[in-house]
């Protein structure tokens, strides 16, 4: 198989499991979690889940980035440090400080999955960026998709991690419960971290300006969306007095 034809076999693979992620998801909440269930086979503890899951994501584009003949160009460079951001953060700092009861295990179905996507997503982003992406050079940093794309991008990994950190902070107060999250942007949505993941890797398809990018913020949504929506339920049902007009994911409409 040429490179050509393995890239948008893959692309195209993305883009139809995205389609099965949300037709799946929309019915089974995936085994992690709140939501996390025995009969789904062997598990592991929880932080090394997230540093398998998620470090191939990392490690795979920085791979394939540097494959490319414009590794040393200034916007794929700008790039390559937005995905490390938030990916060396996820793969290797936020499993470290998520607050975790002693012995709490993951499912290595969700943890396989997820690294597998996690490789193929790392494999075209980082591919198209210092290889296919001839229109990321001088001119492109100007450009209103990429400054936009960028911001875009800085706005959801704040609102993400703020989220997460706020989440941790309940933990903290009293560990191994749930709590009602208030304030911030859970004032609007039950999941403002995955309104966040959202709109932080809508950003970066915007300032990549490529179907790779495209592809995985379709992926993240198909993942995301469905169990927003499963968590928002959640909510409601154990909590009588949760906030009526809070939605899941998209405020004031989801
Ligand atoms: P959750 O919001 O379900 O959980 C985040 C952490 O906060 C967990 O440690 C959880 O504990 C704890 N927590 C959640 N709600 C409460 C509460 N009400 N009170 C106290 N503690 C709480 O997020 P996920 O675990 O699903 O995801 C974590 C991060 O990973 C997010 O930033 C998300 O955007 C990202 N992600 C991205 C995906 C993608 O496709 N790009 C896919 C999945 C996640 P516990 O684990 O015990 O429930």
């Amino acid at each position: 198989m040429t490179d050509d034809l393995v890239f948008n076999s893959l692309l195209i693979g993305v883009f139809a499991s995205a389609l099965l992620t949300v037709l799946v998801l929309l019915f089974v909440n995936a085994p992690y979690g709140r939501h996390q269930s025995s009969g789904w086979g062997p598990t592991i503890p929880v932080r090394l889940g997230w540093v398998l899951m998620e470090s191939p994501a990392s490690l795979v584009f920085l791979y394939c980035y540097f494959s490319g003949a414009r590794a040393f160009e200034l916007a794929p460079m700008i790039l390559l440090v937005l995905w490390q951001l938030h990916y060396l953060h996820r793969s290797f700092i936020y499993p470290f400080q998520i607050k975790v009861k002693p012995g709490a295990r993951t499912t290595v179905l969700v943890i396989a999955l997820g690294a597998l996507y996690c490789g193929i997503n790392g494999y075209l982003n980082g591919t198209y960026i210092t290889h296919y992406g001839t229109h990321l050079n001088r001119d492109w940093l100007s450009d209103p998709r990429f400054v936009i794309g960028v911001g875009l991008f800085g706005f959801g990994y704040y609102l993400n991690k703020k989220s997460d950190h706020m989440l941790q902070a309940l933990r903290q107060q009293r560990p191994g419960e749930y709590q009602i999250p208030y304030g911030f942007g859970f004032r609007w949505v039950s999941m403002p971290n995955y309104l966040g993941e959202i709109i932080t890797w809508s950003g970066f398809a915007l300032a990549s300006w490529s179907l790779a990018g495209l592809s995985f913020v379709v992926f993240t949504m198909a993942n995301l969306v469905p169990r927003a929506l499963a968590n928002h339920r959640w909510y409601r049902e154990t909590f009588t007095d949760y906030p009526k007009d809070r939605r899941a994911v998209i405020p004031y409409i989801l």
